[in-house]
């Protein structure tokens, strides 16, 4: 395999995630959110790049797997960079992947998902990252990345589509915006059907931009080999709070590397792939080859 690979290929006990795979169509993100991990292991994290050839490799690619196996689309970037708008890499990829009968996971916070509605179907799931809806706060917090208005209005059109929609509540940071839990989820309800949602979980980078930016008290952190964590007490209390909210809600939820059981807290699957129509067959409502602008 080239461009999409295994993701978890380690089977971390704190990942929940069924199997997956994992593509990024651009190496890099546009973002630049504070809290982003993808800095520890990208150089240049927040300068993005195309990947050459994109169609024919995942091409190449998709032949190898099973059918109907659930893609995962972008776990080390966003999928819709600010120059997905002129280059189209992802809509290319999202066509091929659909057209072949594969499910598919869009984690994103831009508006630009919007555009490639037509070629979503129910072997798909939008999952939407909105952290704060104070947008003096994500326009810190999240400097690049389109406004919490946008990502919200751009979850109302999806579902108002017939779209999957889910909602990422992803991270809850401690003293930053673990207050804005019960208005993001308000005001996303009717839009999704699913949460997920985290605690911080820094690196060494990660926190300095972000304690750079917000007064965050390091007391309640412990390092834990390269990784800081909130007190486990802490932790549980939010991501309790906010399973709380969903089931007042009517909203699955499913948390994310907490270290709490599946069956503990998580009443969906825990990345909200769970809303996507798992179709053996696979190919049954495929379209075999790409359909128009993706090809
Ligand atoms: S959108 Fe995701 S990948 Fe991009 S900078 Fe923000 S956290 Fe990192």
């Amino acid at each position: 395999m080239d461009l999409i690979t295994p993701f978890d290929p380690w089977h971390s006990k704190l990942c929940t995630c069924p199997k997956k795979y994992t593509l990024n169509p651009y190496t890099g993100c546009s973002f630049r959110c504070l809290y982003c991990y993808i800095t520890s292991y990208i150089p240049k994290a927040f300068e993005v790049r195309r990947k050459k050839d994109l169609v024919r490799r995942v091409s190449k690619d998709l032949v190898k797997l099973e059918r109907g196996a659930l893609i995962s689309m972008s776990n080390s970037s966003d999928p819709y960079p600010h120059m997905e708008e002129e280059y189209g890499d992802t809509r290319r990829a999202v066509g091929l992947i659909l057209s072949r009968g594969f499910r598919l996971l869009i984690a994103t916070k831009s508006n630009l998902v919007a555009r490639d509605v037509d070629l979503f179907s129910r072997r798909s799931c939008v999952s939407m990252t909105i952290t704060t809806l104070r947008v003096e706060v994500s326009d810190r917090l999240e400097p690049f990345a389109p406004s919490p208005a946008k990502r919200l209005e751009t979850l109302k059109l999806l579902s108002e589509s017939g779209i999957e929609t889910s909602l990422r509540l992803d991270p809850i940071i401690h003293g930053v915006n673990d207050g804005d839990i019960d208005d993001v989820l308000d005001r996303c309800s009717e839009y999704v059907k699913h949460v997920t949602s985290s605690t911080f979980k820094p690196r060494a980078d990660s926190w300095a931009r972000v304690s750079r930016a917000f007064p965050i008290d390091p007391g309640p952190y412990s390092k834990r080999g390269r990784v800081y964590y909130l007190e486990e007490e802490m932790r549980r209390e939010l991501i309790e709070k906010v399973r709380k909210k969903c089931d007042e809600l009517g909203l699955t939820f499913g948390c994310c590397r907490e270290g709490c059981p599946i069956n503990d807290l998580n009443t969906g699957i825990c990345d909200g792939s769970g809303l996507i129509a798992y179709d053996p067959e696979g190919l049954k409502d495929a379209v075999m080859k790409p359909q128009n602008g993706t090809e």
